[in-house]
């Protein structure tokens, strides 16, 4: 059995839809497919939740109302048979009723990751009744049913096994599933969500609950590319990355993955690849064990970062200074990405500003500390980097008018991580786009 899964754009317009149906029957093996909603809808329910929660029910339903008028359209393309689009009349009637009941309701947060299901839910609804029309065998796996996460919002692969399980047991000899990526249920039962984006992430651990043979990724573009193509103009696709690279890569901000998409695929060694719904013919990229060759494969960037500096004139030579210091980043349950040390300082990076002022507040108990926003991690991906003595010159003579902030280097044999202002981050890639890889 393998898992496809269908990004926001593969499933953006009624011809995407059918493009898909295509692509899902091309051949025999059984398959769970796993959608995303229709691109912009997300978008829009998260505008729909942020004008709920400021009390701004006016702009709400003027936009619930703009986003049902935009599925009125797409589903006159989507079906051709009356009886097909009554039942797609039916599904947007239950949705688009739920969100303007919520506008009556007082706003919270359990009752807005409701809202944000609501994309997934009306995709997956649609595109069944479409393969229904084309007489395509199928049955709709509701995946609140199964994909859940754990009281540290973290999902186990084991628990969604056994509730995937009973749920194909409910379709015996049926060969084609379609499911909702994307949303879940949270320890208190409720409807919660894998963070946006999240579908890949949906579809790996799907893929690792049922021993997939293969994690399809279906997206706009011919898999990974060497660098940012909204940043840079001249990309290249991987045809190889091994899970670790493409792990780094995707936590350190190539959008095409999730950030934690690759764990589950890897840790039951299953082969992810990243395909193009627009050149279904195309290599793409493949996600495998082992990396296809030495050297720099990628570059990727990752914006939002802060980083922190701590500095103690006493902390030469004083054991467990770090560990106070890190103690303070589990206690606000804050992860840190990077970190370089001197003799009286260490500098770290987060992503997640949450808990700053608390923590700057208890570090600053035993040191001084400064704080800087703004910034991004450039990170520098590939197998054995460490085995080619002239990357390092390459990066730095890429880097020649940058002010970096911090490096960080030889935590692993794939990565080389700089941290630089985002005012930069472009001249970075673009520097290290012909520097590194020989494109302008
Ligand atoms: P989907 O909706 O299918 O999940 P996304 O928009 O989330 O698609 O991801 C695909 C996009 O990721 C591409 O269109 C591309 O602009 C962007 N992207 C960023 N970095 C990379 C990269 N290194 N390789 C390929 N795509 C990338
Ligand atoms: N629809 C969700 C989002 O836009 C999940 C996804 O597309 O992966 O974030
Ligand atoms: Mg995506």
């Amino acid at each position: 059995m393998k898992v496809m899964k269908f990004g926001g754009t593969s499933v953006g317009k009624p011809h995407r839809m059918h493009e898909v149906a295509n692509l899902i029957t091309k051949d025999n093996e059984d398959k769970i497919v796993v959608l995303s909603a229709v691109s912009g809808t997300t978008n829009s329910l998260v505008e729909i939740g942020n004008f709920l929660s400021a009390n701004n029910k006016a702009e709400a339903k003027t936009k619930i109302d703009a986003l049902e008028a935009q599925y009125r359209s797409f589903i006159k393309e989507l079906v051709a048979t009356p009886e097909a689009l009554q039942k797609a009349e039916d599904v947007l009637k239950e949705h688009f009723e739920f969100l303007n009941i919520i506008l009556r309701i007082s706003y919270n947060e359990a009752l807005n990751k409701d809202i944000l299901a609501q994309g997934e839910l009306l995709s997956t609804k649609l595109f069944s009744i479409y393969l229904g029309e084309k007489g395509i065998d199928h049955a709709l796996l509701p995946a609140l049913d199964f994909m859940s996460i754990d009281a540290n919002d973290e999902p186990q692969v084991e628990a969604i096994r056994e509730k995937i399980k009973t749920a194909l047991a409910q379709h015996p000899g049926k060969k084609l599933f379609i499911t909702q990526g994307y949303i879940c249920r949270n320890a208190k039962g409720e409807v919660d969500n894998l963070k946006r984006g999240g579908s890949d992430y949906s579809a790996s651990l799907i893929a690792a609950a049922i021993k997939a043979s293969v994690c399809e990724i279906w997206t706009d573009i011919s898999g990974m590319h060497n660098n940012d193509p909204r940043v840079v103009n001249k990309t290249i696709p991987i045809e190889q990355l091994s899970f670790d690279e493409a792990a780094e890569l995707a936590y350190f901000g190539a959008k095409i993955l999730h950030p934690a998409s690759i764990w589950p695929a890897q840790q039951y060694n299953i082969p992810v690849k990243l395909l193009n719904t627009m050149e279904p013919e195309a290599k793409g990229t493949i996600i495998v064990e082992k990396a296809a060759s030495v050297g720099v494969k990628a570059v990727a960037a990752k914006d939002s970062i802060t980083a922190v500096n701590i500095r103690s004139s006493r902390m030469l030579l004083a054991y467990g200074f770090l560990r106070r210091v890190f103690e303070i980043f589990e206690k606000y349950r804050t992860p840190i990405d990077m970190i370089t040390t001197s003799e009286v300082a260490v500098s770290v990076t987060i992503d997640n500003d949450a808990s700053l002022t608390e923590i700057v507040r208890e570090l600053e108990s035993f040191s001084t500390v400064g704080v800087d926003k703004g910034q991004t991690i450039i990170c520098i991906v590939g197998n054995e980097i460490a085995a080619h003595p002239d990357t390092l010159k390459k990066v730095f003579e890429s880097l020649q008018n940058v002010d970096v902030r911090m490096v960080s280097y030889g935590g692993s044999a794939h990565n080389i991580s700089l941290l630089v202002d985002s005012a930069q981050k472009t001249d970075v890639l673009k520097g290290l786009n012909s520097g590194l890889f020989g494109l302008n």
